[in-house]
């Protein structure tokens, strides 16, 4: 099926299955870029620390319901929950085994991950973790220099050693590779893509390594150049990726471009125009939009929405959750008109926000994005046997 063939709204009569919930409030790091504590929403100081297990069990009814409401069968009740922070360790072995507990009984379909910055996670957590069946990803941005300036510890002492030691952890064992669900890492140019692909494949021998693009939009745009910085990293990126060729190194930005561009039906929050609904739980068990979106304004993901209150549908009469439901809806006419929509689908919401248009704009990363989009298709038509190397 095509993406032409598919609905490109999120069906409302269908449930929100991906939940990200903000077990702890706080985090033992100070990294520079952060959109929860370093880019002006200050609204983390009013929430507890931690989610108090009251809060855990009426989310969990809340999607029960939600899941009733929407229709969904014994057999269909599936969903995903992220457990975030902060620093979600900060939780503790205790919470976090409640905090599953309290999920699975009433959701028994819940499947669990948990992406840290690494600098708790020692044996005990991870054999914790893994007979709690949580799946771990770890934040790292490259090699130690690198790392280290991007991800301090409040004293200003580098965080690498210890999310590099989490990541060697679970390589170390066959179980551990299991429970582990990658790396992810902000993109920054002054690190040569040589270097960043080098440091993952060849020293750590990850298979699984994702990527983001920096917390910019237009009232706080990123490096420009020409040709494009983030086009042209990312493109020199994806060459090395295409020349170790290796389709077991999976790189989930660049495979789910290539998927929809080949006409896969893939929802992605960056990629395309299939909505990828997401509702985060906040430690007071707030109803909120992605995180992300924090980077644009103080205070711009609050609702009045709380699950010890209110209904999950209720979160959907958030603007910014209408608009995430509604990928053609909130569209510029530059993107309207552009070439690229389909794949494109005008960059992530956040990534188009200014302060006069809102986020009816381009992506502030649009000439990067079609830079990339350009090479990739190129190389897509160049390579015969390419289509079956990702099918
Ligand atoms: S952000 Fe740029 S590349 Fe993407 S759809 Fe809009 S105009 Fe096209």
């Amino acid at each position: 099926m095509t993406v032409g063939e598919q609905a490109l709204e999120h069906n409302c009569s269908l449930p929100i299955r991906n939940f990200v919930f903000k077990v702890a409030s706080r985090c033992n790091l100070a990294c520079g870029y952060c959109y929860m504590y370093r880019k002006g929403d200050d609204s983390y100081r009013d929430q507890p620390f931690f989610m108090d297990p009251r809060v855990v069990r009426a989310a969990a009814n809340r999607i029960g319901e939600h899941l009733d409401k929407h229709g969904c069968s014994d057999r269909d009740r599936e969903i995903w929950i992220s457990i975030h922070g902060g620093e979600p360790l900060l939780y503790g072995k205790e919470r976090i085994e409640d905090f599953v507990s309290i999920v699975r009984e009433v959701l028994i379909d819940a499947r669990f991950s948990i992406l840290t910055n690494g600098s708790l996670l020692d044996k005990d957590w991870l054999t914790h973790l893994r007979m709690l069946n949580v799946h771990v990803g770890v934040s790292l941005d490259g090699p130690k220099n690198h790392h280290d300036l991007a991800r301090p510890y409040p004293s200003g002492v580098g965080s690498h050693e210890s999310a590099e030691r989490a990541v060697k952890l679970m390589m170390s064992t066959p179980e551990g590779q299991a429970q582990f669900s990658g790396t992810l890492s902000v993109l920054d140019p002054a690190l040569p893509a040589e270097e960043l692909y080098a440091y993952f494949r060849k020293e750590l021998r990850l298979f699984d390594f994702d990527i983001l693009l920096p917390d910019h939009h237009h009232c706080d745009p990123p490096i420009a150049g020409d040709p494009p910085v983030y086009g042209q990293y990312l493109t020199q990126l994806f060459d090395l990726w295409m020349e170790e060729g290796n389709p077991q190194v999976r790189i989930g930005f660049f495979e789910d471009l290539l998927g929809i561009m080949m006409g896969k039906v893939i929802p992605h929050a960056f990629w395309g125009l299939q909505p990828l609904p997401v509702v985060v739980v906040e430690t007071d068990g707030g109803l909120e939009p992605p995180d992300y979106f924090k980077s644009c304004a103080p205070g711009i993901t609050k609702t009045r929405f709380n699950v010890l209150r209110n209904t999950i549908d209720c979160v959907m009469q958030n603007p910014i959750v209408d608009m995430i439901l509604k990928p053609r809806q909130n569209l510029s006419q530059t993107c309207r008109n552009c070439v690229w929509l389909d794949q494109c689908g005008g960059g992530l919401l956040s990534h188009r926000y200014s302060l006069q248009g809102e986020f009816r704009n381009p992506s502030v990363y649009c000439a990067d994005l079609i830079y990339l989009m350009e090479h990739v298709y190129e190389v897509l038509c160049s390579s015969a046997s390419f289509a079956a190397l990702f099918d």
